[in-house]
């Protein structure tokens, strides 16, 4: 239901009038420390690969959480024990791009460009039961669409999958 609500939330509000200068470097430090539990548990190595210096992002830092979350609980959901999710970023002429790349089941070519819309699942079975509804990607992809940013995804089945966004510098 809370998922629903923030969809419907998302896709009304076209823009956000929350944005701020964010070190995102630092959020997705918290939000892989804080998620860093489960990664553990199924014996997935999460690798941070991130530059030294990185220019302040124009956006929420709340929205940026929680896309950050939804990509890493997907990245370590859909990857079996024994493998390994890298977070990278890098640096663009006016905008940034954050990328998180698993070594997981990957997505079908012919499922790729539906993965974003709501209630989209590729394999029901078993997503249900790994117990997702096919909202949080559709919930990325608007927060990120919100914030003046783009979202997108490569995958190569059995090898894994890249999901990327990009946000505005400040
Ligand atoms: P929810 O996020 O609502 O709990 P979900 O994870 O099933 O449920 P989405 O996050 O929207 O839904 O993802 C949609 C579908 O895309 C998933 O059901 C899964 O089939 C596929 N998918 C998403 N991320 C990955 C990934 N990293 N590797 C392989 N498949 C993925
Ligand atoms: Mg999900």
């Amino acid at each position: 239901v809370e998922e629903l609500l923030t969809l419907s939330q998302q896709e009304s509000s076209r823009h956000e009038a929350m944005e701020q200068p964010i070190d995102i470097l630092k959020i997705i430090g918290l939000v892989a420390d804080e998620m860093k539990p489960r990664f553990l548990e199924k014996n997935i190595h999460l690798k941070i690969n991130l530059p030294g210096d990185f220019p302040l992002v124009k956006a929420n830092e709340d929205r940026v959480r929680q896309i950050l979350v939804n990509l890493l609980d997907n990245a370590v959901k859909y990857t079996p024990s024994g493998g390994s999710v890298e977070i990278s970023a890098n640096d663009l002429p006016q905008k940034i791009k954050i990328m998180v790349k698993d070594t997981g089941i990957g997505i079908p070519s012919k499922d790729l460009p539906r993965v974003f819309e709501r209630f989209y699942r590729v394999d029901k079975a078993r997503s249900r039961q790994l117990g997702g509804f096919g909202l949080g990607l559709a919930i990325v992809k608007h927060m990120v669409e919100n914030m003046g940013g783009t979202i997108g995804v490569e995958s190569v089945m059995n090898k894994g999958s890249t999901f990327w966004f990009t946000l505005l510098k400040y």
